[in-house]
């Protein structure tokens, strides 16, 4: 059997696995990229495409224009009849997935990464609790053992590493099928123009109906609104089917040409509870780093590399790899995204349970504005405001259950937020106790919104 051996291993090359090569490739380490699909298919990814512009900024990536299909100045979240809207502000971008991939590629295998594409892992050798070396098999035959001395799992939701690891690490966690929406979406060339659809902003329609527990959107990629990418998320359960809600009620909105048609998984959820353990990190939808309430996941994954990148080239200088050289990946990526992530998940799991009505009396009634809504999305916090006006509406128009029950998701938002900051573990022999109180918090608020966690997902 052939052999490789390297610094550091990557599994998987979407954005979380390209952006960590580049970077530990840049950083003078000898990097082996892995990744199932062909080299010519790289950055194909079925994905919404939409993303925030502050994402790319706190990166400092100067993305070239040919990357970015069209801009958006916000989002308009309508209700599902499309009556009402509020429309949120904030600079967006639909990205040319394939080509960033490939963009991103490049620059990586310019700083010296060596790629094998067409590989997929299939087996990992765990030796005196560390992983010594995994197998990656050929398409069409023939199989490789690559050894190093740090492995990064960047293989997407259905992770390829830390699904083969001893279930007592903790980066072994197995997920619920509710920490997942199940997506379709399709890129349409449109016959004619759609008049409800402003080509400056990127559109989502909160339907329980056709979206449970999810939404569906519009994201123009073309200034002339021609071309367009339409989709939705559904929550992961054996009721819910994507594919089948799109063909049944969005389809015949949109005639014209499919350009592309695909479905994929999104882990929309609070972060794996350590992103590091033994020789490996786990970076991307691999360790849940997308934004729970709008399941956007490129900018999080990139961030979540960089950091994951950073502290693995000191770990790789000390010549000492573990969770306790690595724990820093933990503290920065909670204090930067992951506890937001946490309340959100809060938040998402009550979301998921307001019916059309509940939305469309929000809406109508501009319970939320969108700057709320953009502060929300930014800082993953439910503004006192919101609290106030529905206070004041109550009087009006009577619906003193909704208050109460955001003021408990306001209440256990809090709490979480507090457990993914000032009281996340500061070594990794507190994480135990840690996850046990994350968990017990978790039951508590579900039983008191009355929300029912799916079953655990088979890998
Ligand atoms: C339908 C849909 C719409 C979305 N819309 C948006 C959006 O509009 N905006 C946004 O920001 N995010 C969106 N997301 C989420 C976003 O696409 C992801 O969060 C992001 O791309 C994750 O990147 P990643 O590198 O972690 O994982 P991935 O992009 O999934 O990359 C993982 C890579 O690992 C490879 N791999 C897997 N297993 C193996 C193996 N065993 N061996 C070798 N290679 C392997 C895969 O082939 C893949 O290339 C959407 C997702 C979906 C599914």
């Amino acid at each position: 059997m052939e052999k490789l051996r390297g610094d550091v291993v990557i599994i998987g090359a979407g954005v979380a696995g390209l952006y960590s090569a580049l970077l530990l490739g840049s950083m003078g380490w000898r990097v082996i990229l892995i990744e199932s699909k062909v080299k010519s298919d790289i950055g194909n990814k079925v994905c919404g495409d939409a993303i925030g512009i502050h994402h790319f900024r706190e990166l400092n990536l100067n993305i070239p224009p040919n990357v970015i299909d069209h801009r958006y100045n916000g989002v308009v979240i309508y209700a599902h009849n499309l009556n009402y809207n509020i429309t949120v502000p904030g600079e967006g971008v639909s990205v040319n997935r394939f080509r960033f991939g490939q963009w991103l590629l490049k620059q990586a295998l310019d700083t010296g990464v060596e790629l094998l594409d067409g590989y997929s892992v299939i087996e990992v050798n765990v030796v005196e609790n560390n992983v010594k070396s995994i197998k990656a098999r050929r398409i069409g035959g023939g199989v490789i053992e690559v050894e190093a001395r740090a492995y990064i799992d960047a293989s997407g939701a259905k992770p390829a590493i830390r699904s083969k690891v001893p279930l007592e690490w903790p980066i072994a966690e197995r997920p619920y099928t509710t920490d997942f929406n199940l997506a379709y979406r399709e890129v349409i060339e449109l016959d004619k123009t759609i008049d409800w659809i402003n080509t400056d902003y990127a559109s989502i329609i909160l339907d329980t109906h056709i979206a449970p527990g999810g939404y569906w959107w519009v994201f123009p990629k073309r200034r002339d609104g021609l071309v367009i990418n339409v989709g939705l998320g559904v929550v992961w359960s054996s009721n819910n089917n994507p594919r089948r809600n799109f063909e049944k009620y969005i389809k015949h909105v949109f005639p014209g040409k499919i350009l592309h048609a695909g479905g994929g998984i999104v882990p929309t959820r609070r972060p794996l509870p350590t992103l590091v353990w033994r020789n490996v990190i786990v970076v991307g939808d691999a360790a849940y780093t997308v934004n729970p309430v709008h399941g956007g996941g490129i900018g999080s994954s990139m961030l979540s590399a960089a950091i994951a990148s950073k502290h693995l080239n000191s770990a790789l200088e000390a010549g000492n790899i573990s969770e306790e050289s690595l724990w820093g990946v933990n503290i920065d990526y909670m204090r930067a995204y992951g506890a937001k992530q946490a309340r959100l998940d809060v938040l998402r799991m009550f979301m998921q349970k307001l019916s059309n009505n509940d939305y469309e009396w929000i809406i109508k009634n501009r319970i939320v504005s969108g700057d709320n809504i953009y502060e929300l999305g930014t800082r993953g916090d439910l503004a006192d405001q919101v609290i106030h006006t529905l206070s004041a509406f109550i009087k009006l128009l009577g619906k003193p259950s909704l208050l109460s029950q955001l003021r408990i998701v306001r209440s256990y938002m809090k709490k979480m937020s507090e457990l993914y900051t000032d009281r996340y573990p500061t070594t990794p022999r507190e994480l135990s106790d840690w996850i046990i109180r994350v968990n017990r918090l978790i039951e508590e608020y579900t039983h008191i919104i009355g929300y029912e966690r799916g079953v655990l997902v088979k890998w």
